[in-house]
């Protein structure tokens, strides 16, 4: 059955202007027109036609880094009982589907779960979003191995760094996560430090590279982002240290290598009152997040492409809030449609996915919300759950308010309650 959203602004993804008075048609879940009413032509038939009454309608958003095994535990312990985990990540994945985000990238998973919560969400047992996944954060004998038992992969040497890129194959990887410098939130962790060598970098991205599988690098280390973006990694997942060095920032433009700032994590720390966080991690946020910030202007501003990652599950950084990271990287210097198409239609890029989502264009799946409210007079809107009235995916509704008055047609097996 074809379903016709009509009487809406269009805010498409793209970064083209909002439509106002636009109609969105679909078909079996996929978008056959999206533009304003005067193009339309409406076909007799088994069309079912829903009015939205002016209300603002905006692509699925997409958040290219999230850890569902985290639930934004203060001290940063992700940890559970095997049965636990599972049932957290299905839990977390719903969370954002209920917000609006209908697509995650997951880069840093727990003892491969995460595989299993994406086959029982593709089989259709549960409702969840699409899911990117990394599998393990494949890093060097560090810390953080111990501290977050089930997420790392410790390699080194090329050997065991390639066996560790197609183990996370093996389980089903979209894209290999590296750790390629410190981390702020493991407490002996430097950020400025590089860990992998080269060798065992470019072995690394040759390894993904064979099975077709992008690399995601996280680094906030100047050193260690020049070389891993030498090595041809496609993502830079945080980027704090970028500032220092204007020629890498000119070749992640040519490379096309993305950059996803991660901002929301700092600020949720950083604006923490009366919260159990540690102080070394408050110390790690207040000394770098200055930094992040700025290093995401210059790449703005020198034209690298920037994809939104909310970095949800670490310290106060709840899922389910993850389109605040839009309204930060705004306050950084992005203009507010650069900031939302960051979410979505480029969001799609940096996974590799755009030929067939991220977009409300023709040929697109459709994934898309719907709010009262006009992100475009303030970001924050995204993640207001008064505002968001439903959610679809693939076409059919997946989450909305009680009492919704859809036609129940438009619903799919599974609908989560928004919020
Ligand atoms: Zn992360």
């Amino acid at each position: 059955m074809d379903i016709v959203l009509k009487n809406l602004n269009l805010i498409d993804g793209t970064g083209r202007e909002l439509v106002e008075d636009a109609v969105i048609a679909t078909s079996a879940g996929k978008i056959y027109y999206a533009g304003p009413a005067s193009g339309w032509n409406e076909a007799e038939g088994e069309s079912m036609v829903i009015d939205l009454h002016g209300q603002y309608i905006l692509p699925g958003l997409i958040d290219a880094h999230v850890h569902l095994s985290g639930s934004g535990e203060a001290d940063s312990q992700f940890y559970a009982p095997t049965g636990q985990m599972a049932l957290k990540i299905l839990s977390n994945a719903q969370k954002n589907l209920a917000a609006g985000i209908t697509t995650v990238r997951d880069l840093g998973g727990w003892s491969e779960l995460e595989f299993d919560v994406r086959r029982s969400i593709q089989r259709g047992d549960f409702a969840g979003p699409r899911m990117c996944l990394a599998g393990r954060f494949i890093s060097i004998t560090e810390a953080g191995a111990d501290y977050y038992v089930g997420m790392y992969r410790v390699a080194d040497g090329v050997d065991e760094v390639c066996k560790a890129v197609r183990e996370q194959v093996k389980h089903g990887a979209d894209v290999i996560k590296m750790g390629v410098t410190g981390a702020v939130l493991v407490e002996s962790g430097v950020p400025g430090a590089t860990h992998f060598n080269v060798d065992e970098m470019q072995a690394l991205v040759d390894e993904a590279r064979k099975f077709g599988k992008p690399v995601a690098m996280h680094a906030h280390g100047i050193d260690g982002i020049r070389k891993a973006i030498e090595a041809g990694v496609n993502t830079l997942e945080h980027g704090t240290y970028l500032y220092q060095d204007p020629s890498v920032i000119g070749q992640m433009v040519e490379r096309g290598v993305f950059l996803v700032p991660t901002l929301k994590v700092g600020w949720d720390i950083i604006l923490a009152e009366n919260s159990n966080i540690p102080e070394w991690i408050m110390q790690k946020n207040k000394d770098s997040q200055g930094d992040a910030e700025r290093s995401l202007k210059m790449a703005y501003e020198a034209g690298v492409s920037i994809a939104m990652g909310s970095d949800v599950g670490t310290p106060l950084n709840y899922h389910g809030e993850n389109a605040l990271e839009v309204y930060w990287m705004q306050q950084a210097g992005l203009s507010m449609m650069d900031a939302l198409v960051a979410a979505t239609g480029n969001a799609a890029k940096s996974l590799g996915w755009d030929s067939w989502m991220g977009t409300l264009e023709p040929g697109k799946v459709a994934d898309l919300i719907v709010h009262e409210k006009n992100p475009l007079e303030d970001l924050r809107v995204l993640a207001d759950k008064a505002s968001l009235q439903f959610v679809m995916k693939d076409g059919m509704v997946v989450a909305s308010h009680a009492g919704s008055e859809l036609p129940k047609e438009l619903f799919a097996k599974q609908v989560l309650r928004v919020g």
